[in-house]
């Protein structure tokens, strides 16, 4: 198996180190962190600590936003400079750009120890292009690359998969601990292992499926994805988030997969349109008039006794549509079972771990990933261009 070059034992003193975090944190329309920031900011501080106490001079390297390579005010790095010399308790330099002359000037002048930002890199409209000229200007301001952004490590910009080629590279903790944890659930799973699918569309889920299927020996749907589940199997769900369109392929899953295959029983819809009209009814009962918004209790106490026997768990996709009450009820229920469980439990997804963080049920999970999409790209297989310049050469024989 391959592994990645990480930051342990590598001599960082008085070196100019390059490092890419993430610091996407949600933004208000002055530019101002909203709560809740911190979580994506605290993710990080272990390698910049490291860093600063084995003397390296720091640069970070983020973006925020979709800024479209320009200059956008309100998505300006100052405030989140002014938040990490917070949480680090330690002055974080801002450098308003992300290039030009004024930029080397400003590198040159720091000592050990000392922690700059970059302006956002999404500023330059290299950064997205994956522009080698630009991945250059930036590896001319360091020595080494350290890669902690796992959130874009399926992205091909130019500071995640061009400027680690450019410089000696090595993969942050945070990334460390991501690519462990996943590949510990793609290779070699304590058993019985579970995945827990929900969130909106089936679709987006589908090559997830594929590749967690042969690897667990549950997978509980919810969300959208059961709702088209349940509509291919014959429940009458006209309305609501369900796909109509064929899936072929699907069908020989679901056959394939029967034994390992739970799909809700009971469910909470939305009758005609109406939402004082929520109702919990059995899958049985389901008429096309019906919007199914939520699993129901009865599912979700059949999920817990599964979640209670196992040893691995994966969750990516809520099970409702859990930002209107009462229809978080069964991601709530599911997460408490998840915290009781003696499961090695896992959860990622940009709306699954908002849900759970809302419910203040984020630490039930021995894992929080930070990668969204990354998260759903590594578990796929899909290629990972910010990792594969990390990964040492196979070792021969
Ligand atoms: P993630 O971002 O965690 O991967 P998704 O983006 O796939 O999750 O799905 C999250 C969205 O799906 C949420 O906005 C949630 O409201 C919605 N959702 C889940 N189940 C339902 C449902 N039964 N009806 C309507 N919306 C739902
Ligand atoms: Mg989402």
């Amino acid at each position: 198996m391959r592994t990645l070059r990480t930051l342990r034992g590598v001599d960082v003193k008085g070196k100019r180190v390059l490092l890419r975090v993430d610091c996407n944190v949600a933004v208000d329309d002055d530019g101002r962190p909203l709560s809740g920031a911190e979580q994506r900011l605290e993710a990080i501080l272990p390698t910049i600590q490291h860093l600063q106490s084995e003397g390296a001079r720091v640069i970070l390297l983020s973006h925020l936003g979709r800024p479209g390579g320009k200059v956008v005010e309100s998505l300006r790095l100052d405030d989140v400079a002014r938040q990490l010399s917070v949480l680090l308790n330690t002055p974080v330099r801002y450098i308003p750009e992300v290039g030009g002359p004024d930029v080397c000037a400003r590198v040159e002048q720091m000592q050990d120890g000392d922690i700059a930002l970059l302006e956002n890199l999404r500023f330059d409209p290299g950064e997205e292009r994956a522009d080698l000229a630009f991945a250059d200007a930036l590896a001319s301001l360091g020595d080494l690359v350290v890669q902690d952004a796992f959130s874009v490590s399926h992205r091909s910009h130019a500071s995640v998969a061009v400027l680690p080629r450019l410089r000696p590279s090595y993969a942050g903790f945070l990334v460390e601990r991501e690519v462990d944890v996943l590949q510990r659930i793609l290779v070699n799973p304590e058993r019985p292992a579970i995945a827990i699918i929900g969130g909106a569309k089936l679709e987006t889920k589908l090559a997830l499926l594929k590749t967690l299927l042969p690897r667990v020996d549950h997978l509980l749907t919810g969300g959208g994805v059961a709702n088209t589940f349940l509509r291919l199997s014959g429940s009458p769900i006209g309305t609501g988030l369900v796909e109509t369109h064929p899936f072929p392929d699907v069908s020989a899953l679901l056959s394939e997969s029967l034994d390992k295959l739970h799909l809700p029983t009971d469910v909470h819809v939305i009758r005609g349109g109406q939402s004082r009209d929520a109702r919990i009814i059995p899958v049985g009962a389901l008429t096309p008039a019906d919007d199914v918004r939520d699993i129901g209790p009865e599912t979700a106490l059949a999920y817990c006794r599964v979640i209670a026997t196992s040893k691995t768990c994966i969750w990516n996709g809520p099970l409702g549509q859990f930002e209107t009450l009462p229809f978080g009820e069964g991601t709530r229920r599911v997460a408490h079972c998840i915290r009781n469980a003696d499961a090695f439990s896992v959860v990622g997804g940009g709306d699954t771990v908002r849900a759970l963080s809302e419910m203040g049920l984020l630490s039930a999970f021995d894992h929080v990933s930070t990668g969204g999409g990354a998260m759903l790209a590594f578990l796929e297989g899909a290629p990972m261009p910010g990792l594969e310049p990390l990964y040492t050469p196979l070792e021969t024989a």
